[in-house]
């Protein structure tokens, strides 16, 4: 058995809630971090069905993509579906954690599976993060290396696909302690020049506390001089969207077609087919159509999202093709990602991927025959 605070530790350190969108509503959204629990169901939506199915099936944890409480409650009734899979699972005892925009926005998280899923290849993320920071700090010599290590242990240098990235200069640094001070090098009262190593890592917000107490225990001085440096540097791990290239260029029939295969889709809309072949796709599952300019920037000739507008179609011209693939089917594929995740993570602890397609959307297609036909 495990408990509920080392299960959502492991997916915090994946996907750090702090670069969940200011609007969301992730984390523990209803249970006992401290609770034990030895079985997880992983679903899209918590609705009625995915809490029966979790009791059904004896999993003390529901893992969700959208939050089940999201707007905020003023009183529950069962008078909405959310509302009575929130009295179902509290009378069951059943956790429900929500691992929103904060997976959205990790270059290994929703976005990612829907890449897998269109073999793209090249990716970057379509809009990145700028919560980077400098670490600066001053050690001696001989403890360079220790502080260094420590720093890289706890992720700091990570740097797009490389990790242990720092620079250090070398210099002479002075102190002169008060009468109070317990120098570990030197004595109090007197005016100390030591050999000292100016040393940089990069930081991203989420690790700054965490960096601060690990240069404080690794440190071997009493008052620790250190700067942090907020940067306009772009996260390339983090950020929302993603771009990537089709392993051959396709026309916009023949990718529309790619895309229904691929994912399996009963409807797309999009916008007029273009006239250049489409081989740099943006993707945004979910609601993405803000990152429409952030797609035509970087050069995409298709950008697939969901919950689209009719006025949005007019915001694709004839460089670039607009698909809504709908927002359940964007996004799914995550379900796949957090179990394994969480199975790659944790040896004694059972993952299961809902089997309830929780699509609130239903499609009714009227076909050239002039029957209709129904999902
Ligand atoms: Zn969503």
């Amino acid at each position: 058995m495990l408990k509920i605070q080392s299960v959502t530790n492991a997916l915090e350190q994946w996907a750090p809630p702090s670069l969940a969108l200011s609007y969301d509503n992730c984390g523990l959204l209803i249970g006992d971090p401290y609770r034990l629990v030895d079985k997880a169901l992983v679903s899209l939506d918590v609705t009625e069905a995915v809490v029966q199915e979790a009791i059904e099936k004896q999993a003390n944890l529901i893992i969700a993509h959208h939050p089940v409480i999201f707007k905020g409650i003023r009183s529950i009734s069962p008078t909405t579906d959310s509302q009575r899979a929130i009295i179902l699972a509290i009378k069951h005892d059943i956790s429900i954690y929500a691992i929103h925009t904060n997976l959205d926005r990790v270059n290994d998280g929703v976005n990612k599976a829907l890449a897998d899923r269109l073999n793209l290849t090249n990716r970057s993320i379509l809009e990145e993060a700028s919560n980077l920071f400098k670490l600066i700090t001053f050690v001696p010599t001989k403890d360079l290396l220790a502080v260094r290590n420590a720093l890289f242990a706890i992720g700091a240098g990570n740097i797009g696909e490389y990790e242990k990235a720092s620079f250090f200069t070398s210099g002479v640094g002075s102190f002169q302690g008060r009468s109070s001070s317990n120098p570990s090098i030197g004595k109090a009262g007197e005016f100390t020049e030591v050999k000292e190593e100016k040393l940089e890592v990069l930081l991203t917000d989420t690790l700054l506390s965490s960096a601060l107490k690990t240069l404080k225990e690794h440190h071997p001085y009493e008052e620790v001089a250190y700067d942090i440096i907020t940067l306009h540097n772009k996260n390339q791990n983090h950020g929302s969207g993603m771009i990537g290239e089709l392993s051959e260029s396709l026309s916009s029939d023949d990718f529309i077609q790619y895309l229904q295969e691929r994912l399996g889709l009963q409807l797309i809309r999009h916008s007029a087919s273009i006239e250049n072949k489409i081989k740099s796709v943006a993707i945004c599952g979910g609601a993405g159509f803000d990152l429409l300019k952030n797609a035509r920037q970087k050069g995409a000739d298709a950008f697939v999202t969901a919950d689209l507008k009719y006025h949005d179609f007019f915001e694709a011209d004839d460089s670039l093709l607009l698909c809504d693939i709908g927002h359940y089917e964007s996004e799914h594929w995550a379900i796949q990602e957090i179990k394994e995740y969480l199975t790659r993570n944790f040896a004694n602890f059972a993952v299961l991927s809902t089997t309830i397609n929780t699509n609130p959307v239903h499609y009714s297609i009227s076909i050239k025959d002039g029957k209709g036909k129904k999902d």
